[in-house]
């Protein structure tokens, strides 16, 4: 295709702004897809992301479009991911454009993740078109929302193109301001092969799928490729576009968006921003920006019936195959068995997969409190990354540790902000700027990833009632007073209930979960003392006090049948206990002791 008549854009939105329908309209307003075929939301694939309405995996559609000109042009639409622990994907995805329509809703206006999103887009130059959407509906404010645009992003929007994704109203517009108004690529035929890495995903008949972006040269079927950033290759077997189905063709020129494949068996051995060229005759000049994919958030899943294991891992290992961010390791716990120790972008996507396992799967889960990575610095001048508090090393041989911090931003209206303020205070955050834009007031946090793992969306949803956006991102590692909390029951520490805590935190946390025990492990034929220390020292204590009587005593002299039901019944329970020493827990205890709340 002729540069010239490409235009490559991807759509910068907060969630249900209308991403997805914009999407969809312009997919039918094209006639790319035929009415009776359009289903709603086609982008959207998984099942997960339509019910949460996010989107995880980037999808993509090239779009032919008679334009107002008479010129047929090729319209490439990229749709990132539209969440925080995604922020390295979208920002591959967007240097892999040239534009982005930024859609607000005009009934709300900017979000945290609009604005991420957006300086994502601007970091790669792109030419931003704004759209007001949903002006369909009574509450919609144009003005105002164009306004706010204009006073937070700083972008031009009294102009802005006024769109109802759901009548269809204003899509015409759209198309031809992204004709019009966004640069068509660069590149050069004649030059040696290189295209971008977008993103990639197991396809159960074609193995791994990669999404490319041509940069220079020319990509065909049946060449020998190389991946600059292990040297690894490959022969191409297909080349094709999605429109939105699968479309095989028989080469991408420069400027162009397709797919390869490659007889790739795993999606690890795909890296997103990695630079893709001939094994012969190839550029040695890799794409800047590059950088392998690393967990930030680990916690431990296990199978609260311990005869799963085995289909745990096979559940785990089927959605690592098509997740290369994802990394997991087996894990014993005396609490909790065979378990895993698994890495994540973030804490939603933790969540992601959890419930996969949980749903698609059908396997319940114990999942252990999530912990960030600290770095532990010995006294031999060694750094040991440290994934799991159970595995803190000796005090005497550490010399400091150091936690990860972030940069948070929210934007939050007016009346709630002082209890905003309050939640970033209490988790030792340090404010790095407050404006205000019309009725809404954004805060920007320097905070540590511990606090905010822990249940910080929860309460910062709670406390503003939803209206709170939050986004964040990764500033570096800090030195501070941490400490691992371990709980003891009966004498017994318990594993899967040691964390890391700041210091001046640890009594709050440490007297929290041992109430929580209290209420939670029945009460045995002795006392049993539930502690939390930080080393040897005790620092909250609860004793749960011994029954009275004896509930077998009952059965003796009993009839035969009744007091077979009763050990049946009591064999059953035991099932789902886990021993220390001479206390039985409760899986449900643990399941209720590590939910934060
Ligand atoms: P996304 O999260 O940005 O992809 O948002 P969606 O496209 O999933 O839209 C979120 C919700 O807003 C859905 O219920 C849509 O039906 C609805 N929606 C999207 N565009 C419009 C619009 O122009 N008008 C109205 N009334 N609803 C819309
Ligand atoms: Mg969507």
């Amino acid at each position: 295709t002729d540069l010239a008549k490409i235009r490559n854009f991807s759509i910068v939105a907060h969630i249900d702004h209308g991403k997805s329908t914009l999407a969809d309209r312009l997919i039918q307003e094209t006639g790319t897809v035929e009415d009776r075929d359009m289903k709603a939301q086609l982008l959207d694939s998984m099942d997960i992301e339509r019910e949460r309405g996010i989107t995880i995996k980037a999808n993509t559609v090239r779009i032919d479009y008679k334009a107002d000109d008479g010129e047929t042009y090729v319209l490439n639409l990229i749709d990132t991911p539209g969440h925080v622990d995604f922020a390295y994907e979208v920002s591959r995805s967007m240097r892999a454009v040239e534009g982005s329509l930024l859609v607000v809703d005009s009934t709300q206006g900017v979000e945290a993740q609009t604005l991420a999103n957006v300086y994502h887009a601007m970091e790669a130059d792109h030419e931003i078109v704004p759209v007001l959407n949903k002006i369909d509906l009574p509450a919609s404010d144009c003005d105002r929302v164009a306004e706010q645009i204009e006073d937070v992003i700083g972008i031009e929007a009294t102009g802005a193109i006024q769109v109802s994704a759901k009548t269809g109203q204003g899509i015409h517009e759209t198309l031809e301001a992204i004709v019009n108004e966004l640069p068509a690529p660069k590149g050069t035929r004649d030059a040696p092969l290189k295209a971008m890495l977008v993103d990639s995903w197991y396809d159960a008949y074609l193995g791994v799928i990669v999404l490319v972006r041509i940069m220079d040269g020319v990509l065909k079927k049946g060449e020998r490729i190389k991946m600059l950033s292990n040297g690894s290759t490959h022969h191409v077997d297909r080349i094709g576009v999605f429109r939105p189905a699968m479309a095989v063709i028989d080469e991408l020129g420069p400027g162009e968006i397709g797919f390869l494949t490659a007889s790739i068996k795993q999606v690890r051995d795909t890296r997103v921003g990695d630079t893709i060229t001939h094994e012969k005759k190839g550029t040695d000049d890799a794409l800047p920006g590059f950088k392998p994919a690393q967990p930030v958030v680990f916690c431990g899943l296990f199978p609260v019936d311990s005869s799963e294991f085995e289909d745990l891992r096979d559940a785990i290992d089927k959605l690592a195959l098509n997740d290369a961010s994802f990394s997991f390791e087996m894990e014993t716990s005396a609490a909790l068995g065979f378990g895993f120790r698994c890495g994540f972008l973030g804490l939603l996507h933790l969540e992601v997969i959890r419930d996969r396992v949980e749903r698609e799967y059908d396997i319940e889960l114990i999942t252990t409190a999530p912990s960030v990575v600290y770095h532990i610095y010995m006294r031999d001048e060694t750094m040991i990354e440290l994934h799991n508090p159970a595995d803190m090393p000796d005090l005497t041989h550490v010399d400091h540790l150091e936690e990860p911090r972030i940069k948070a931003t929210i934007l939050v209206p007016d009346e709630y902000l002082g209890d905003v303020l309050k939640l970033c205070q209490d988790r030792r955050g340090i404010q790095l700027d407050l404006t205000y834009a019309g009725s809404r007031a954004m805060a920007v946090y320097d905070l540590p990833l511990n606090e905010v793992v822990f249940d910080f969306y929860d309460r910062l949803k709670s406390v503003t009632k939803g209206y709170a956006s939050f986004d964040y991102q990764l500033t570096g590692y800090q030195t501070d007073n941490l400490v691992k909390m371990s709980v003891l029951v009966n004498d017994e520490p318990v594993d899967a209930l040691s964390m890391m805590v700041h210091r001046d935190r640890a009594e709050a946390r440490g007297r929290a979960m041992v109430e929580k025990l209290k209420d939670l492990i029945p009460r045995h034929m002795f006392k049993i003392p539930i502690q939390a220390a930080i080393g040897g020292k005790v620092i909250a204590r609860e004793t749960l006090s011994a029954m009275r009587k004896d509930v077998t005593a009952k059965c003796y002299g009993g009839d035969a049948t009744r007091k077979k039901k009763l050990l049946e019944k009591q064999k059953k329970g035991k099932k789902k206990m886990r021993q220390f020493g001479k206390v039985d827990i409760p899986q449900e205890a643990f399941i209720s002791a590590l939910k934060m709340d």
